[in-house]
């Protein structure tokens, strides 16, 4: 149904209320205080890469799939074909505790879901898979397949999100930084309209203007984990370009490849 279409796409926007934790609602300073005293980090700041467990989170689920693309493809997907590459090529490069987390369930019980299961795993580090989209606001019509559809042209790229709230938010940051290097090396570039006022509740602080880093602190998937914590929003899939680019195995390729050199560096560094 196109209403629900339109619904789905704006919700999904993706980051959005269902992601939000009441605290962006109330006293955020004395929130944050809980959320520190509550969440202690794993111990090991070392980094073999064979035993480091990363998690490789799928955004969304079968049941709440996140956005819809310009060509009515649905979010999930191509969270889950992403992810499946990324974990494969962090696999061949050595890192063979690195697990796809597929969750299923409604959309504010499955965030519960993943942060519950990767705190419960000892998780080293967490990755957040998502496509991004537009405000509701943004999207115009056309006709794809026969189907009215809705795009927004407008913007492109991928982006960076972390949060202070996160126990390891320097490490997370770190990792952010290697990542969104390494996509700028690839001639990637990243999503400038977090920092524009005409995105509302959506507008982020830019932390790397270079990079492309925001900060998100209200994200139960980067506040609530114990591990390090990083959210890529891999492309624009409302834009009709870029989804034609987010769906094509090459892409899906560069980033995985991007992802593992930057996870490389990092465990090197540790
Ligand atoms: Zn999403």
């Amino acid at each position: 149904m196109r209403i629900s279409r339109r619904i789905t796409a704006a919700v999904a926007a993706s980051l959005i209320p269902l992601l939000a934790l009441p605290a962006e609602h109330g006293d955020a300073a004395a929130a944050r205080k809980l959320t520190r005293a509550a969440i202690k980090p794993t111990k090991p700041e070392t980094c073999d890469p064979r035993k480091f467990r990363i998690i490789l989170d799928v955004g969304h689920t079968s049941e709440s799939q996140g956005a819809t693309s310009a060509r009515n493809d649905v979010e999930f997907g191509f969270n889950l074909y992403l992810a499946r590459m990324v974990g494969e090529r962090l696999k061949s490069a050595g890192f063979a505790a690195t697990r796809v987390l597929v969750t299923d369930g409604k959309a504010r019980a499955s965030l519960l879901k993943r942060v519950g299961t990767a705190n419960d795993a000892h998780a080293d580090f967490f990755l957040s898979i998502h496509h991004d989209s537009v405000p509701d606001k943004m999207l115009e019509a056309w006709e794809f397949d026969g189907a009215k559809s809705y795009f927004s042209d407008r913007f492109s790229g991928h982006s960076l999100f972390v949060s202070e709230r996160n126990p390891r938010f320097a490490a997370s940051l770190a990792f952010a930084r290697l990542l969104g290097r390494e996509l700028k090396d690839e001639g990637l570039h990243y999503a400038t309209q977090y920092t524009l006022p005409l995105m509302g509740r959506y507008q982020h602080p830019l932390l790397d203007k270079d990079v492309g880093i925001y900060r998100y602190d209200g994200l139960v998937v980067l506040s609530q984990t114990r591990s390090a914590a990083v959210l890529l929003e891999a492309g624009s899939i409302i834009n009709r370009d870029e989804e034609m680019a987010m769906n094509s195995p090459e892409r899906r390729e560069l980033i995985a490849a991007a992802v593992t050199k930057a996870m490389r560096t990092y465990c090197e560094k540790r």
